[in-house]
């Protein structure tokens, strides 16, 4: 089969046209893909930063983790009445849980130690067959295209499941730092749950898409142009709860500053750098900081079910395998927003 891979950390992707098929063994599923996302945390797998997660030496390494397709074969024990060859389906990046260590007794499979991290620890999306686990593949509705469900998988799953950390009730305020992939999505997934929202980035294309969405944002901020405390005095509603959907090291300390006391400042990005989170916060107006990312199956099926009950939108740029390199120069363009999707094969 035709994929990418990384043969060497920290060199481009090589694209090889003889990669052996992979064969599900028992309890997995094997995907045809029809599309895949490319997210943020590609940089870091190129990197190796994720290596020492690895079970086996993951080299060469097929990258993505939002893989979608259609299921192509079923391993011993599946249950084949539920999955059915050719049907539509994309997966959570973990699989082949051992359903016995204490995070999948807890029930907390994302957490499972021996799972593999499909383009993460373990072959990814970026290739004609992927393998899965039954248990974190989620049946897509014909209504959402292959190309707009890719980013759902992680960019989706992760913000929706951030901004259930935050444990607002309908008519809680929440600001969203970074509207790029994960926020413009983010903020639509906010409104449908009943909450005001408001979006800020330093840039102004996310804003300016996030201004276009067909579910109206309560604010929108440049925080480039406006301090902290001019959004504090002009925001009419205090901001319960933060989502931090960006690596920009200001915005942790604006999400920190912006947010009321017993606030809860939920963290998706993943900087280089430490957060710098000052005593103050923690002790003087008891700030609550939490990490996210993923979600569990169930909360991703329940993400896909709005996504599809709302028609809400993501905005992708779809790329052929071939223009890998094109893609990723694109993503760093400062006017870049929306989402970055390989389509490798066409939906028929
Ligand atoms: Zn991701
Ligand atoms: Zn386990």
């Amino acid at each position: 089969m035709r994929g990418l891979q990384i043969v060497h950390w920290g060199e481009p992707y090589v694209l090889n046209t003889s990669i052996p098929v992979p064969s599900p063994a028992k309890g997995q599923l094997l995907i045809k893909i029809a599309s895949a996302g490319y997210c943020h945390t590609e940089t870091l797998v190129l990197n190796g930063d994720f290596a020492r997660l690895a079970l086996r030496d993951p080299l060469p390494q097929i990258p993505s983790h939002e893989p979608t397709g259609w299921v192509a074969a079923v391993g011993e024990g599946v249950d084949g009445e539920k999955w059915k060859v050719g049907m539509r389906v994309g997966c959570l990046n973990y699989r082949d849980m051992c359903g016995s260590c204490k995070e999948c007794k807890a029930g907390d499979l994302k957490f499972c130690t021996h799972a593999n991290l499909a383009g993460v620890t373990a072959d990814g999306a970026f290739a004609e067959y992927m393998l899965a686990s039954p248990q974190s593949t989620i049946p897509l509705p014909a209504s959402i295209s292959f190309d707009n469900a890719a980013p759902l998988f992680c960019a989706g799953a992760t913000v929706y499941c951030g901004l259930l950390r935050c444990a607002l009730s309908p008519g809680q305020a929440v600001a969203i730092l970074g509207c790029g992939a994960l926020g413009h999505l983010g903020v639509q997934f906010a409104k449908v749950m009943g909450l005001r929202v408001v979006a800020i980035d330093s840039r102004q294309a996310p804003l300016d898409l996030c201004a276009t969405l067909s579910h109206p944002l309560d604010k929108c901020i440049n925080s480039s142009l406006t301090p902290v405390n001019d959004a504090l005095a002009k925001l009419p509603f205090e901001v319960d709860a933060a989502v931090v959907a960006t690596d920009a090291i200001p915005a942790y300390r604006y999400a920190l500053e912006l947010t009321r006391k017993h606030g809860t400042v939920v963290v998706l990005g993943q900087p280089k750098e430490d957060i710098p989170v000052p005593y103050f916060q923690l002790i003087m107006r008891d700030l609550t900081i939490k990490g996210s990312v993923l979600s569990s199956p169930e909360d991703c099926q329940d993400m896909i079910n709005m996504f599809a009950e709302h028609n809400l939108e993501v905005r992708t740029h779809v790329y052929k395998m071939e223009e890998i390199s094109k893609l990723i120069e694109d993503t760093h363009k400062p006017e870049m927003s929306g989402k970055m999707v390989v389509r490798i094969a066409e939906e028929f």
